[in-house]
């Protein structure tokens, strides 16, 4: 169990303390887990532990029931004594022995003569149970395995704070606050124990009248606080279910990252907006001691967890973001009294009146508007009607619910306001009813309708991440992805250049820029495609990269090729000798109608994709069997620029004129044997060609003459880190299961990147490497018109010093070329070497797809020539 300890602690020797929640202390193995932490700690720090335990998981619910007065009271006491003596056994240990006295004093509560008024404290010791049976019980069993664990009870050393004045009777008994600074007498009192590790409570506090009190919510995580700063502890462990705090909420943001250390203000602000693992109450009083803080995952202790500490470093950026439901916005408009002394003073003081705690204010000339947060208020319908009523006498009242409230959380907001323009541009069709940026420039919180938030977390964590706004490159604070933690990313493979980086800094010498194209990673992409069983053929779509190896290497492999211009035909009849007309397909698009009938009399499978070229052309396609494309109404693909499909595209017979095309059809006696359609590029959605063959078997049935389904490419290739490699089980499954439903037709597919853009490597030459107002510029002399798909698509490519290959990516710079374009930019924020320096050969990887073939001679730079390399080097 490594959970590494930072150096400072194992010099103290002094105290660590480490908190179990309720689900840490329910199992068996758990609480082996708790005994083999707690003497590894012991034991690192040469100092003390201790451990402070929740109750056993539920057990604090059915005990507010019992406080709360409940009816059966007396059954739920019985089964929580079959609970608790169940899980005795499960330990083997005497139940009797080890509970009997306790279970006997839950019992009793109900016979005390306070049960039938439930006075607080009388509540308070009801609600006390669950944590002396929980740590009595694990005392027993740590020990029973042969560790030196004493039980204390935490109200000998937890005062509640003298109740305040603004507090209801109900907060001074049940959510106390504790006195934190502890004087020398306490701790020596406190270390005076007998033994090395000791095991106590959480949530429970001795009050000031000697009795019982208890914290409230959260109230285990803060009496670790409280010991923790009342020690001097050298660290507060929380041990949880979830292996830390997170940029996101992971059930809604799988892509989240782990945070693996904050200062306390942010971790405060986090927790205070949304993350549930800490309750934010417990942050202050480790802040105030200065104790570092540690949240760590019980199920698996080896992981690195979140550190919150004062000498996190201190990175400027977005760290989180959270999104809370349930939001009332009141809005009041028209306001009469408008700047008159006191008038706020006014509004507010209805907000008190009925009960409500304000969480946001928003105001303009004649209008303020609050957020009411549904955790800190009891919104009940009767509540709000009140209040519109009471502030219906000031101004006009709009309640707007249920509201979604948006808090993206980090140091320095304020600076990142131009990046967040990029980010806010993605959720523009949602209506922002407020917008609220804290002044102590942590947080940025804005509200929209519930229904508009779903589904927009995971897409506004990309956009923060892209623009920058949330600085994951800073390992310091940004960790691994949960999906990562959680095995569930697909593993990619070693790219292939890190294995012939010797013969690709070969390459660079005999000059820059130049692509390199390696075939066996064409053929094994081809392979990958040729095991998916439900497709009958299989077409390589040559636009991505015409290179005659890479044709003939696919030709060899079985595939056909789809060509989209009468030259591209030529191109393979040229460099693929001897290949059938048949394994050729014309997919053009407003294309002459001389490369029509070429195609045509040259044999190959031409597509149309529209009514009126049989309309003016009659004679071209008479008697003729043909494709044809057709726009089934929608797109996809990784940037609107590829999305082929929908009114906004150029491509394909709309789905409104099908029957008018079958009607000129077959005027001429042309017959359509297949239907194609390819809707974008880049679409990582599976359901998407699902619904795509289902679609053109409908349509194929209008013809009666269709045997054959083509569903285009568009299968994407993981550019940037962060993205998975295609998941082809996943897509050939869907493919068989809609092949069974429509065996009539065969399948086809014609992907092009998928197939060679991994394959490609751009090799370029450092020139100049350049600061300016603080942002480092490493300049290449390969520019947008040798690979555009950066500045055309905003695409991600990996970009990385060949040279320095081995040197940590320990600088930042923005990677640019050489045209006279501000578009003219490879990568911003790329971490290379810190010392890259003009001369070195750098390395964009994946742009065999849509590089050459996209390159152009603007600025009359040469074109970048092409080398191939095949097989392993000799
Ligand atoms: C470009 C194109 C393809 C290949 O698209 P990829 O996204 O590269 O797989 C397939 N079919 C047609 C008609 C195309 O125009």
């Amino acid at each position: 169990m490594s959970a590494a300890l930072p150096a400072q602690d194992a010099a103290s020797g002094g105290w660590i303390v480490l908190k179990f929640g309720g689900t840490s202390v329910s199992r068996r193995h758990r609480w082996d887990t708790i005994g083999k932490l707690a003497k590894q700690r012991a034991e690192a720090t040469g100092g003390r532990v201790l451990v402070v335990v929740s109750a056993l998981s539920g057990v604090t619910n059915e005990l507010t029931a019992i406080a709360d007065g409940s009816e059966d009271s007396a059954a739920r006491v019985a089964a929580l004594e079959a609970r608790h003596r169940g899980f005795l056994a499960e330990l083997e240990l005497d139940a009797d022995a080890v509970l009997g006295a306790r279970l006997a004093a839950l019992r009793g509560l109900l016979d005390d003569p306070r049960a039938s008024s439930r006075p607080l404290d009388w509540q308070a010791e009801v609600l006390a149970q669950g944590e002396l049976l929980s740590s009595t019980l694990g005392a027993a069993y740590l020990r029973a395995s042969g560790l030196d664990f004493g039980w204390m009870d935490a109200r000998e050393w937890l005062q509640a704070l003298p109740p305040q004045a603004n507090q209801s009777e109900w907060a001074r008994r049940l959510s106390v606050n504790c006195h934190w600074e502890s004087d020398a007498a306490w701790r020596e009192r406190f270390a005076g124990q007998p033994t090395r590790m000791l095991i106590t409570q959480g949530f429970i506090a001795r009050h000031e009248d000697g009795g019982t009190a208890v914290l409230g919510r959260g109230g285990s995580d803060t009496s670790a606080a409280y010991f923790g700063a009342l020690l001097g502890a050298s660290r507060v462990e929380i041990w949880t279910d979830v292996p830390g705090m997170f940029s996101a909420n992971p059930r809604e943001v799988p892509d989240a990252r782990l945070l693996s250390r904050l200062g306390y203000a942010e971790a405060q602000e986090i927790t205070t907006t949304g993350a549930k693992v800490l309750h934010p109450r417990s942050i202050k009083p480790c802040r105030d001691s200065g104790v570092p803080m540690a949240i760590l995952d019980t199920e698996r202790p080896e992981l690195p967890g979140t550190v919150i500490d004062r000498s996190a470093a201190t990175v400027a950026g977005v760290k989180a973001i959270s999104r809370r439901n349930g939001v009332v916005l009141v809005s009041v408009e028209d306001i009469g009294m408008w700047q008159q002394v006191g008038y706020l003073a006014d509004v507010f003081a209805l907000f008190r009146k009925h009960g409500l705690s304000v969480d946001m204010i928003g105001t303009s000339q004649t209008n303020v508007t609050v957020s009411l947060d549904p955790s800190e208020n009891l919104l009940s319908q009767n509540v709000l009607s009140a209040l519109a009523e009471d502030l219906g006498k000031i101004g006009r009242v709009k309640v707007i619910v249920p509201c979604a409230a948006i808090t993206l959380v980090g140091r320095g907001i304020r600076s990142l306001l131009h990046r967040l323009s990029e980010v806010f541009s993605s959720f523009v069709h949602e209506r922002v009813h407020m917008i609220s940026q804290s002044s102590n420039d942590l947080n940025l919180t804005f509200v929209i309708d519930e229904a508009d938030a779903d589904g927009l977390l995971p897409q506004l964590h990309a956009a923060l991440i892209d623009s920058g706004a949330m600085p994951v490159q800073e390992t310091e604070v940004f960790g691994p992805r949960w999906r990562e933690i959680n095995g569930a990313v697909r593993p990619r493979p070693q790219p292939w250049w890190q294995l012939e980086r010797p013969r690709l800094l070969q390459l660079a010498q005999t000059g820059t820029p130049r692509y390199v194209y390696h075939l066996p990673t064409v053929r094994e992409r081809a392979r990958q495609l040729k095991e998916l069983a439900a497709v009958d053929r299989r077409y390589y779509a040559i636009k991505a990269n015409p290179h005659p190896a890479i044709l003939n290497a696919l030709a060899e492999e079985g595939f056909g090729l789809e060509c989209v211009s009468l030259a591209e035909i030529r191109h393979v009849f040229a460099v693929v000798p001897g290949i059938d007309p048949a394994r050729v397909l014309f997919t053009p698009s407003f294309a002459p109608r001389e490369e029509y009938e070429q195609a045509l009399a040259l044999g190959v499978t031409v597509t149309v994709d529209n009514v009126e070229l049989l309309r003016n052309w009659p004679e071209t396609f008479r008697g003729r069997s043909l494709w044809l494309r057709i726009d089934l109404g929608h797109g996809d693909g990784h940037h609107e620029k590829v999305n082929t499909g929908g009114k906004e595209a150029k491509f394909g017979l709309s789905a409104q004129r099908v029957d008018e095309f079958v009607q000129e059809a077959r005027g001429l006696g042309v017959v359509i044997t297949g239907l194609h359609a390819h809707l974008g590029s880049g679409v990582e959605n599976m359901g998407h060609w699902r619904q795509m063959c289902d679609e053109l078997a409908g349509f194929a049935r209008r013809f009666g003459t269709v045997a054959t389904l083509d569903i285009g490419g568009g299968l994407p290739i993981p550019y940037a880190p962060e993205d998975e490699p295609f998941d082809l089980e996943a897509w050939a499954a869907s493919l068989a299961e809609v092949r069974a439903v429509h065996p009539a037709f065969g399948l086809v597919i014609e992907p092009g990147r998928f197939l060679v853009a991994e394959a490609g490597v751009l090799l370029a030459r450092a020139t100049q490497v350049v600061e300016k107002d603080g942002v480092v510029r490493v300049g290449l002399d390969a520019g947008m018109n040798a690979l555009v798909r950066p500045a055309m698509y905003d695409a991600w490519h990996d970009i990385v010093n060949l040279q320095r290959i081995d040197a940590p990516a320990d600088g930042q710079f923005d990677v640019v070329g050489p045209i006279c374009e501000s578009s003219d930019l490879f990568g911003k924020r790329r971490r290379l070497p810190r010392d890259t320096a003009a001369g070195d050969v750098m390395l964009v990887a994946d742009a065999g797809a849509y590089g050459h073939s996209m390159a152009s001679r603007y600025n009359l730079r040469e074109l970048p020539p092409e080398d191939v390399i095949d097989g392993a080097m000799a």
